[in-house]
């Protein structure tokens, strides 16, 4: 495949790492990074002529597979209506008006080109609204790649930040306070001292970039408890989760209404997106209403809104098929973890319904078994730190031939060890 190898080539020359995003670059697991020529539902081609079944599906945005016939199809008749005016259009208010229905605490939503600035946007409106500097996030979450939003924990209560990045300067992160997620007590002598200067509280409501974590409901409930109490915006960063586990957010599903909530992924349907929605007493504070100034060029952009518009009603007629994604992921979690153990290898599966992730005892166990299960046409997220995740276009058989890779894949490695 000599393509490919020169094509690699190129990228490395001219990409920075060869991707325009870290982790695609699969260093953690080592190896050649697989180039992408096509998506079909639950299937990815590489350019190597490869068929792949993915688990990555552009980190869980495409949640009814790739290239949705019906999704498809609304974007081809749209495209021809022009790509872009910076102006609004009919979908945009379309899908607001479907994101509405779906989640009841939001009377007003603004749509964006990222995650990333859904979370600024929101971030910045709690500000503008309290009037009030800090910013509160938990350890290990992920909330875009905005200068305030990467601070790891440091030492001192919840104070004196380290910059998880070069470039950003502690300057920038000094109103950023990290707590640990789960810990009640925490939390509170935070609020007890910092109570009064808190804007928002920002959480992932189920853990997605630090493997899967389970949702600590109760958790969330005391976070909202305290920030109300303190009268700080709770923002729920549901940039994956949204529209995750059922047709709506998991802030719905869990009983809990956040002030603002953060969208991405999902609801582009594959095109560049972000979102963040709320009361309307909150959202009047955004330009042009108010006083906090929010704006792009392509935000709202027609065909982005028609991918999204037409990804929601899809799901919409799919809203009780949820569990069966659940289904799959179990039936894949129990069968790893068997076959593993058959093995004599140490392997943890954590999951929440269509998400999942995998740990090993020893990373060079992971690395080993992503490296084997690639070359099977398995296509796992790269890192044990990332999301995996089910889509509407996973079959009971992508599961079973999973399986099958992996028994294959575990026995290699057993055998390994032993040689
Ligand atoms: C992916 C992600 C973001 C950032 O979204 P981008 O579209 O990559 O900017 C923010 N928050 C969470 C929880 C995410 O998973």
């Amino acid at each position: 495949m000599a393509k490919v190898k020169d094509l690699l080539q190129v990228a490395d020359k001219n990409l920075v790492g060869g991707v325009d995003s870290p982790v695609r670059s699969f260093n953690y697991v080592g190896g050649e990074p697989i180039l992408i020529k096509s998506g079909q539902g639950a299937g990815l081609y590489g350019l190597d002529g490869r068929k792949y079944i993915d688990y990555v599906l552009s980190w869980g945005s495409a949640i009814l597979g790739h290239a949705h016939p019906r999704v498809v199809k609304d974007i081809r008749a749209k495209i021809g209506a022009g790509l872009s005016f910076g102006l609004t259009c009919e979908t945009e208010i379309e899908l607001s008006q479907e994101i509405k229905k779906a989640v009841k605490s939001i009377d007003k939503i603004r749509f964006v080109n990222s995650g990333t600035e859904a979370v600024m946007g929101a971030v910045r409106l709690a500000r503008g609204y309290t009037g009030r500097l800090k910013i509160l996030k938990f350890e290990h979450s992920y909330h875009g790649s905005a200068d305030y939003l990467l601070a790891k924990s440091g030492s001192g209560l919840a104070t004196l930040q380290i910059p998880a990045s070069s470039g950003v300067p502690k300057d920038f992160i000094k109103h950023t306070l990290v707590a640990p997620f789960g810990d009640s007590k925490y939390l509170e002598k935070v609020f007890a001292k910092f109570g009064s200067q808190i804007a928002a509280v920002i959480v992932e409501p189920v853990g997605g970039n630090y493997g899967v974590i389970s949702p600590d409901i109760k958790f969330l409930k005391r976070i909202r408890a305290i920030t109300k109490k303190h009268g700080a915006i709770l923002i729920f960063d549901e940039v994956i989760t949204g529209f995750r586990f059922h047709y709506g957010t998991a802030a719905g599903k869990f009983g809990i209404t956040p002030d603002l909530i953060t969208f991405g992924k999902i609801i582009g349907g594959g095109l560049p997106v972000g979102a963040f929605g709320g009361r309307a007493k909150i959202m009047d504070n955004l330009a042009p209403l108010g006083k906090v100034y929010q704006a792009s060029t392509f935000s709202g952009n027609p065909v982005v809104m028609q991918s999204g518009l037409s990804t929601l009603r899809a799901l919409r007629k799919l809203k009780n098929s949820y569990p069966q994604l659940k289904k799959l992921v179990d039936h894949l979690k129990s069968n790893l973890i068997r076959e593993a153990g058959l093995s004599g290898i140490d392997l943890n599966v954590a999951s929440y319904e269509s998400m999942f992730s995998l740990r090993f005892k020893k990373k060079a166990d992971f690395v080993a078994f992503y490296r084997l299960m690639l070359g099977k046409g398995i296509f796992l997220a790269p890192s044990e730190f990332e999301a995996n995740f089910i889509s509407f276009s996973h079959k009971k058989s992508d599961i079973i031939r999973t399986i099958d890779a992996a028994r294959l894949a575990f026995k290699q490695m057993a055998k390994k060890e032993k040689d």
